[in-house]
C-alpha cells in the first residue's frame, strides 16, 4: 500500500471505499513462473480451468466470426440468452448475461443494496468477489463461519439474516471447499428468508456434481421471486479467458439488470463460443468423465500420501498435509512452484494450513502428485 501522506490530493480524496480497497488475488499464470523459475514446463492447477482446454466447436466457430468483430454485438445478445434457457430449461426472460459470473455478482449487489442501511451475507471463507462488490460499493458484508468440517449450518445463516439484509450469497458446490448441500437442506433456507432479501446461489460449478438434481434447486426459480441462481462459461464449458457467465431469476428482477447493464459487456466473440459451447455436447461429456475420474484418483493419491482430501462435488480438492509434516502448506506451495507445478495456497480464504488442486488432464494430476511426493519425502 502507497503511504498515503505523500499522495496527491487528487488521489487522497478517492472514495474511502477505495483508498484502502484490496483487489483480487488471482491464481499465477504460467508465463509468470516460466519466467521466474526459468522453466520449460509449467503446470497450472490453480484456478478451477478446464482441464480439456477450450471445446472444438468453439474454436472452429470463433474462427469463422472473427471477421464480423468490427461490429457492435446486439446489446441483450438474444442468441446467446435463447440457447442458455433451452439448456436450462426456464425463460429466456429470466437470463442475464455478463463478462463472467463476476458482473452479475456485481450488478446483483448495486441493484439491490442501500449503502449505509443494508448489509450483504455469505459464508466465511466465500469466493471473494461477494465481499470484494459489497466493499467497492461501501454496503456492509457479514459472514457467519462454515463449520470445522466445512459443511454449512444454514440455521446460523438465517439467524444472521436481518431486516436490512439485502442478499445472501451460497456457493454450491463451494470454493475452496467443495462442498454442496443438499438441495433439501438449501430449499428450506430459501423458503424462511424475508421475500424482499434476494437468495443468490451461486453453482459455478455444480455441473461437477453427482447427481446434480440431488443439490441444485433451480428447479424452484418459478416458485421463488427471490431466488437466483448463477452459472459460469469458465469452469465446464472451458471459456474462463473470454469471460462469459449469466444468472437466471424472476424476469422483472432481470429486465432491472438488463437496463443498468453495460451494453455491450458481452463481446461478440464471447456470444459466439457460448453458443457453439452449449452445442458442443461431446465436448461437455468429456469434461464430466474427465473430472470425475481424475477427481476420484487424486483423492486416492493424496489420501496414499497421508493427506487429508475434503470431500468435494467440484473440479478442485481442498487437502491438508499430513499431520506432523515439518512443511508448512505455504513451503509445500513454493517447493511446488519451483518445480513448475502451480497450485491454490489458501490464505487469501483464511486458510492458511490449507492447499486447493484443480482437477487437471490425467498427466497434470500425475505429474502433481509424483512432484508432491518428492517435495513431502
Ligand atoms: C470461478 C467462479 C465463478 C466464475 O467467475 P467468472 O467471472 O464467470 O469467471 C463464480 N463463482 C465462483 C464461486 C467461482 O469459483
Amino acid at each position: 500500500m502507497a503511504d498515503q501522506q505523500k499522495l496527491p490530493a487528487l488521489v487522497q480524496a478517492l472514495r474511502p471505499e477505495v483508498l484502502d480497497f484490496e483487489p483480487y488475488a488471482a491464481g499465477l499464470s504460467i508465463e509468470e513462473i516460466r519466467e521466474r523459475y526459468g522453466l520449460e514446463c509449467v503446470i497450472k492447477l490453480a484456478s478451477n480451468e478446464n482441464p480439456l482446454g477450450v471445446p472444438p466447436l468453439v474454436q472452429k466457430r470463433l474462427k469463422a466470426s472473427v471477421g464480423f468483430a468490427f461490429r457492435y454485438p446486439k446489446p441483450d445478445t438474444p442468441r446467446l440468452c435463447k440457447a442458455i434457457a433451452h439448456r436450462m430449461g426456464v425463460d429466456p426472460s429470466r437470463v442475464v448475461v455478463g463478462n463472467g459470473s463476476d458482473e452479475i455478482i456485481d450488478i446483483l449487489i448495486r441493484v439491490r443494496a442501500v449503502p449505509g442501511r443494508d448489509n450483504v451475507l455469505a459464508f466465511k471463507p466465500c469466493f471473494s468477489m461477494y465481499k470484494l462488490q459489497s466493499k467497492f460499493l461501501g454496503v456492509e458484508f457479514r459472514q457467519v463461519p462454515v463449520e470445522a468440517d466445512f459443511t454449512y449450518d444454514l440455521d446460523k445463516l438465517a439467524a444472521a439474516v436481518d431486516e436490512h439484509t439485502a442478499l445472501v450469497f451460497v456457493t454450491s458446490p463451494d470454493n475452496p471447499s467443495g462442498y454442496a448441500p443438499k438441495a433439501s437442506l438449501l430449499e428450506k433456507f430459501a423458503r424462511s428468508l424475508p421475500e424482499t432479501c434476494i437468495l443468490v446461489v451461486d453453482e459455478a460449478y455444480m455441473d461437477f456434481a453427482v447427481p446434480e438434481e440431488e443439490y441444485s434447486i433451480r428447479n424452484l426459480l418459478g416458485e421463488l421471486d427471490n431466488l437466483v441462481i448463477l452459472r459460469t462459461f469458465s469452469k465446464v464449458y472451458g471459456l474462463a479467458g473470454l469471460r462469459l457467465g449469466y444468472g437466471m431469476m424472476h424476469p422483472a428482477l432481470a429486465d432491472y439488470l438488463w437496463r443498468v447493464r453495460l451494453p455491450f459487456s458481452v463481446n461478440l466473440m464471447a456470444e459466439e463460443a457460448g453458443i457453439a459451447a452449449i452445442e458442443d455436447t461431446c465436448f461437455y461429456e468429456a469434461t464430466l468423465k474427465a473430472v470425475h475420474t481424475g477427481r476420484e484418483w487424486l483423492a486416492a493419491q493424496l489420501s496414499a500420501l497421508g493427506c487429508t482430501p475434503k470431500p468435494t462435488q467440484a473440479n478442485f480438492i481442498l487437502f491438508a498435509l499430513p499431520e506432523g509434516c515439518p512443511l508448512s502448506a505455504k513451503d509445500v506451495f513454493e517447493k511446488l512452484l519451483e518445480r513448475g507445478i502451480i497450485i491454490r495456497p489458501l490464505g487469501s480464504y483464511g486458510l492458511p494450513d490449507s492447499l486447493r488442486v484443480s482437477i487437471g488432464a490425467e498427466r497434470e494430476n500425475q505429474a502433481f502428485i509424483d512432484n508432491l511426493k518428492e517435495v513431502l519425502a
